[in-house]
């Protein structure tokens, strides 16, 4: 308040009444932050109550008339506390999903205080200035094209939807099909191809798209595509086609071969997509970007910050080559939408026309850590996963499974019933979480690293729990032999 320079003047009284307002609610929310944040490390990993009890807590009728907005803040935050699960715990390698550092949080909540509706340039030019920098700076960090447009979407689901859109389109106008006027009943088939370990969400994007099941290609025993098999793919049938490649294995952590991948792929004219949800910040360390050598010769890129660079959900990010075929894909004009002609409107490059600047996290996170810092980061998740690895393996019994290139641990015991036991063992602990999957026929316990506070200390309390847990399931087994 008070600022003439940024104020209108008119309706002192009720802006001061309305700010005061706010006050109070978010200093209340605050508290609650930082009791839930500050609990997060040494908590119980997994939640402590299922759904149905907490809507019992929170009270499950329609209320008549209202309650005052502190005791809402208050009822929520006391309600829910048991039904939240420790994500941001440094020992939580549950799925590949990130914490929040500080200033990404900070940031985040800067963008729903400013409100802003970041689709049109002209019209929320702060938030798009943010976004825009954020988008050169991570092309630059990448060693992508830097005329590629880059889209912020609410996850690396939406951003393959994106680029799959843009591509999808762009090789069908290549055949002479144009998708924006004419749809695609009646056009040539678009073939769909990915290696048979693709993440499940490019199967997901493509059935958004209309495109159908994938035409699955062979992969080795680290879950990377067999050039020789997409080749022989590509050569067995013809028209537009889309290959999706992959940066960070789910279970082994492994990177496709991109610069022979590519080449084959781009010899029969097919637009060639990079799923690297985790994986493509390999490129932005010096140690680990060899893992990448040749993907900056793809045509689309899709990651999530949300994961690796630790910004609070939800944060995904499209980038695609060619900025018109991105933009054919995804634009939209009215008479209604002030459009800008420098450089495209935000929603030209995503999914939504109206959505937060959920862009400005990933910018301030850049901005604190540096190009050295990310690297650093990048780096400390790889070695913790290589310190789990070296650990847990030594431990009697265990098995790793994958060459631990990068974050990504999958150990096995001697049968699947004592690797579930164990991943059970742990869960029930709550020191350290780690889910089953099955990888290659076997049940395994995946270990992905991904959280920023996962250091040296938290990989040897994690190596621990898991030799307690190894201890405890042979004490059950045993009186039945
Ligand atoms: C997590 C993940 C996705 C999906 O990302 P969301 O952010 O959950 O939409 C896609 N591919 C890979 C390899 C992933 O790890």
């Amino acid at each position: 308040m008070g600022d003439r320079n940024t104020t209108t003047g008119a309706a002192d009284g009720a802006a001061q009444a309305a700010d005061a307002s706010y006050d109070e609610v978010m200093e209340a929310a605050g508290r609650h932050a930082r009791a839930w944040l500050s609990s997060v490390r040494e908590r119980a990993i997994p939640p402590q109550a299922t759904a149905d009890d907490i809507k019992d807590r929170l009270g499950r009728e329609l209320p008549e008339t209202g309650e005052p907005d502190l005791e809402v803040i208050a009822r929520l935050a006391e309600s829910v506390e048991p039904g939240l699960i420790a994500i941001g715990s440094p020992r939580f390698y549950g799925w590949v999903i990130g914490g929040t550092q500080p200033v990404a949080l900070g940031a985040d909540w800067l963008v729903s205080a400013w409100d802003q509706n970041t689709g049109l340039r002209a019209i929320t030019p702060g938030a798009v200035a943010v976004e825009e920098l954020a988008g050169e700076w991570l092309l630059d960090l990448l060693g992508l094209p830097p005329q590629s447009d880059v889209g912020f979407t609410t996850g690396a689901t939406m951003a393959q939807f994106s680029c799959m859109a843009a591509a999808r389109n762009e090789v069908l106008r290549r055949a002479a099909w144009d998708v924006e006027a004419d749809g695609l009943a009646g056009g040539p088939a678009v073939r769909y191809i990915a290696g048979e370990e693709r993440h499940g969400t490019m199967d997901l994007a493509a059935r958004y798209l209309g495109l159908g099941a994938p035409i699955t290609v062979p992969a080795d025993e680290q879950g990377r595509i067999r050039v020789d098999e997409l080749a022989a793919v590509l050569a067995a049938g013809q028209g537009p086609a889309i290959v999706a490649l992959q940066a960070g294995n789910i279970h082994s952590g492994a990177f496709d071969d991109f610069a022979a991948a590519i080449e084959v792929a781009h010899a029969s004219g097919a637009w060639v997509h990079v799923d690297g949800a985790f994986g493509l910040w390999a490129a932005a360390s010096p140690s680990l970007r060899h893992l990448t050598a040749g993907f900056e010769a793809a045509d689309s890129w899709s990651t999530d910050a949300h994961k690796t660079l630790n910004v609070p959900y939800d944060c995904g990010i499209a980038i695609v080559r060619d900025p018109a075929a991105m933009r054919r894909a995804l634009g939209m004009h009215a008479s209604y939408l002030q459009a800008t002609e420098v450089g495209a409107d935000p929603h030209e490059k995503a999914p939504e026309l109206s959505r937060r600047a959920r862009g400005v996290p990933t910018w301030a996170v850049l901005r604190s850590l540096g190009r050295e810092g990310v690297a650093r980061l990048v780096d400390g998740l790889a070695e913790a996963a290589r310190g789990i690895a070296d650990g847990v393996g030594a431990l009697p019994g265990v098995e790793v499974l994958n060459e631990v290139a990068f974050t990504q641990v999958c150990i096995a015991l001697d049968s699947d019933e004592a690797t579930e036991a164990l991943s059970e063992h742990l869960w029930n602990e709550g020191e350290v979480l780690a889910m089953t999957s099955r990888w290659h026929g076997r049940a395994v316990v995946r270990f992905s690293v991904s959280n920023w506070r996962t250091d040296a200390a938290e990989v040897r309390r994690t190596v621990d729990a898991v030799a307690r847990g190894l201890t405890a399931i042979r004490a059950e087994t045993r009186p039945e032999r």
